[in-house]
């Protein structure tokens, strides 16, 4: 018995139909989704894609960090990606604590985590302005590579109207 038996019998039952042999590792569909690790999420589903699409990059917050940038850097110059869509959501716990809080939470466990930049959101729209100021500015990648931020209410499955 181990803590993950569950997965491994759903795994044996997904490859006996396994569909998705004939797929590369470039994105189909040109995308790029960076969006937060909320398990109310289904980045696939609510856009309407299919294993094989698109990168979906996912963190706390949705923020688009050094990491985010480097993964871009590849999507985009080896794996196909020209479009990138930035996907915070509603309801987001990132925007209901500064770091300190979240420093304050985990030293309840005996944790140090001042170390640590949780980029934790006070304000989730100047978050998203500023996350996509940041890649559409990185002298990494195209000027031309169409950038795009929409907040996901996870309420109602529906896209909030694209921040350009
Ligand atoms: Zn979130």
């Amino acid at each position: 018995m181990s803590a993950f038996d569950d997965l491994f019998a759903a795994n044996a039952d997904y490859a006996e139909s396994f569909a998705y042999s004939a797929l590369t590792g470039t994105a189909a569909r040109g995308l790029a989704v960076v969006t937060c690790m909320d398990s109310r999420i289904d980045p696939l589903g609510l856009l309407g894609l299919k294993a094989g699409d698109a990168k979906i990059l996912r963190n706390a917050g949705a923020r688009v960090t050094d990491d985010v940038l480097r993964t871009l850097v590849l999507a985009v110059y080896l794996l196909g990606v020209q479009r990138v869509l930035v996907m915070p959501h509603t309801d987001c716990g990132m925007a209901k604590v500064t770091d300190t809080d979240v420093h304050d939470l985990t030293q309840r466990h005996g944790i140090d985590t001042r170390s640590l930049e949780f980029h934790t959101v006070p304000d989730q729209d100047a978050a998203l302005r500023h996350d996509l100021t940041r890649i559409r500015t990185t002298p990494f990648l195209p000027d031309d590579l169409p950038v795009g931020g929409s907040i996901y209410d996870v309420r109602t499955g529906r896209l909030l109207p694209l921040v350009d």
